[in-house]
């Protein structure tokens, strides 16, 4: 515990000095305070799958049951650790991204490509969930610099979300688009919609709305801080609209202009 409290007598550079140490000891221990309650999240999250996995491989080793029965506790398990995988790939991309350690691929490419890959991968799934995805592109290309990799991951991740959280008969609509200088991806659907008061949180690590019905939905909790962090470091935004009951819009905004940072 490094908390310290110095007393701050008049306003000379001695009680200026005490002003700052007290402050800079607020600051540490608020951050002591957010590091030991991420842990102690982090901590709940391995245990749920790490439960199921010991307890079926208990099963599995203790009984003589047919092929059948064998099968479905080893889906059990074998979905178990993939998610147990996901959430130990997140955790360290997201440590990497906000160490500056993960290494980007900077190119120059059409924006649209990125988004068209990603919407490649999601469509068979969409399609089998009953959800109608559309997409408009752009007039003419929208060449940014930027990892095409990490941004398709960004789309992927807002799509995967958009999958998992509006039931099916619903429709998620892609734009790519120009407006003043920067290209815009939206990604807006029908679905349930979160509620104005969570939405500054939504990007927080581990952050879910309806913490207990999320957590059955195969996320992490950890996909909108991941894509925020990717799109900060294209100098990008992230905004969220939503209206409760009736969708949200998630809309990444990125300078088309040259851009220093990466
Ligand atoms: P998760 O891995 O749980 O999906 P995210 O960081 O990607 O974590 O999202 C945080 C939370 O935001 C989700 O748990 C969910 O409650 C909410 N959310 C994200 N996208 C949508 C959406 N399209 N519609 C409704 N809720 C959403």
């Amino acid at each position: 515990n490094y908390s310290v409290r110095l007393p701050v007598q008049g306003g000379d550079e001695v009680a200026q000095l005490a002003a700052s140490v007290n402050y800079m000891s607020d600051r540490i221990e608020f951050y002591q305070k957010q590091r030991n309650e991420f842990l102690a999240d982090i901590g709940h999250e391995l245990r749920t799958p790490l439960t199921y996995l010991k307890g079926y491989a208990e099963i599995l080793r203790d009984s003589s049951m047919d092929s059948e029965e064998q099968r479905t506790y080893t889906e059990i398990i074998y979905e178990q650790s993939s998610r147990l995988q996901r959430l130990v790939q997140d955790l360290f991309d997201l440590a990497r991204l906000e160490q500056g350690t993960f290494s980007f691929q900077v190119e120059r490419f059409p924006l649209e490509e990125a988004v068209t890959d990603a919407l490649t991968l999601i469509e068979p799934s969409m399609d089998e969930k009953g959800i109608d995805l559309y997409y408009e592109g752009p007039d003419q290309p929208l060449i940014i610099r930027g990892d095409r990799q990490r941004l398709g991951q960004v789309v992927l991740n807002l799509l995967e979300n958009a999958k998992r959280y509006i039931p099916a008969g619903s429709t998620v609509r892609v734009r790519v688009k120009e407006h003043k200088d920067a290209a815009y991806i939206e990604v807006e659907d029908n679905g349930p919609g979160i509620p104005e008061e969570e939405l500054p949180y939504l990007t927080e690590r581990l952050y879910r709305v309806e913490k207990s019905r999320s957590k059955e939905t195969g996320g992490t909790g950890l996909g909108l801080a991941i894509s925020q962090e990717i799109i900060r470091k294209h100098n990008g935004s992230l905004s969220i609209e939503s209206v409760k009951g009736r969708g949200s819009t998630f809309i990444v905004g990125l300078p088309l202009k040259k851009d220093e940072e990466l």
